[in-house]
């Protein structure tokens, strides 16, 4: 890894107020760069096609976020579909793959919440990514025979792993991509390696993933903000510790043509934009992985499905929802933790 060290007396990295839904710029992946003050070191590194930044406090910081930006960068390396040798790119390339450990380990969780979600989580979409032409930033939007052309592609279904081999399978003319779960889960392993270095606080912003360790230095909540996709204050700030905050929004990646905005996050039932009513949802969620995969899938499902979905599993995961119409929604294990300047509805 290319990582340039710097040591600064006196920079400060304020993390009080991270903004969730930072917007992806091109760069170096895997070019990091790590700031130090006594006991707090910073690290910042462009990957998975996003910026990223880590700020740990304790005695191993500085290891700690030498380690957390190898370890990104080492994932980045696996599931980068812009890198001609990434695992990702092999399999979607040869069909089948024994794959790595943690490859499978991922494969395996986004099968999970493909079944639980009935399939509105599709890391089997990417054809249809493509279609749209969202890797390469050559947006267009394909006619209804292309997209249907390419639904029959979309199923994870048709993809298995072989558990003793680790020899993962895709269906005919399959390709997956790993872009609505991977950050989540990078997330969760930087927290556990966070841990096993005795970091007690701790916040990373993996692009719109926000996770934070613990409490601020001085014993205080974090105070994370959540980006108004209208712009200016944001929606509202979420006072709390030892949680992960993943948005998926509209807003995020997009492409405009006649005045309509055409979206990255695709209906895996319609191969178009999800529109069922949602610009921007945020789930709260102490596990990383599980917030980034249902921020994505509950965005796919709509209001009224993703009200039911949070209604079975109230007790995991809370939400922030921005509707198409402008109205801020709430779940209810957030009431007490969440202050708005704008008005809400808190969903029972
Ligand atoms: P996220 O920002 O976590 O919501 O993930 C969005 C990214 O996941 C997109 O940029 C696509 O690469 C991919 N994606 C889009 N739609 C889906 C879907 N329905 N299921 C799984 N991945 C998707
Ligand atoms: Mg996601």
């Amino acid at each position: 890894m290319n990582k340039k060290i710097i040591l600064l007396g006196t920079l400060l990295l304020s993390c009080n107020l991270a903004l969730t839904g930072c917007s992806a710029t091109k760069g170096d992946a895997g070019t990091g760069s790590l700031f130090q003050l006594k006991n707090e070191v910073s690290g910042n590194i462009f990957a998975m096609d996003t910026y990223m930044q880590l700020t740990a406090y304790g005695n191993e910081a500085d290891t700690a976020i030498n380690e957390a930006l190898d370890l990104i960068t080492s994932y980045d390396n696996k599931w980068s579909l812009g890198k001609e040798n990434s695992e990702l790119t092999l399999l979607n390339q040869n069909g089948s793959l024994p794959v790595s450990p943690e490859t499978a380990k991922l494969y395996q969780y986004a099968y999970e919440m493909y079944q639980e979600t009935n399939g509105a989580l599709d890391p089997s979409i990417y054809p249809l990514v493509q279609l749209w032409g969202f890797p390469t930033q050559e947006y267009r939007i394909p006619s209804k025979e292309e997209i249907d052309t390419l639904i029959p592609r979309v199923d994870f279904s048709q993809t298995s792993l072989d558990s003793d081999s680790l020899m993962l399978t895709l269906g005919q003319d399959m390709q997956i991509d790993f872009g609505a779960v991977a950050k989540g889960y990078t997330s969760e392993k930087i927290m556990e390696l966070f841990r096993s270095h005795g970091i007690e606080s701790a916040m990373i912003s993996l692009g719109g993933n926000i996770q934070c360790l613990g409490h601020k230095k001085d014993g205080t909540e974090w105070k994370i903000g959540i980006q108004n996709p209208d712009g200016g204050n944001p929606l509202g700030i979420v006072t709390t510790h030892d949680q992960a905050l993943v948005t998926s929004g509209d807003y995020q990646r997009y492409f405009e043509d006649c005045g309509k905005k055409y979206h990255h996050i695709l209906d895996p039932a319609t191969g178009l934009p999800a529109d069922k009513g949602i610009t921007s949802i945020t789930i709260v969620c102490q596990n990383a992985t599980r917030a980034d995969a249902l921020s994505t899938a509950l965005f796919v499902m709509g209001m009224d499905e993703a009200c039911s979905f949070w209604k079975a599993h109230s007790e995991e995961f809370d939400f922030i929802i921005y509707t198409t119409e402008k109205e801020l929604l709430i779940s209810k294990g957030l009431e007490k933790c969440f202050s708005s300047s704008l008005p809400y509805t808190v969903i029972q």
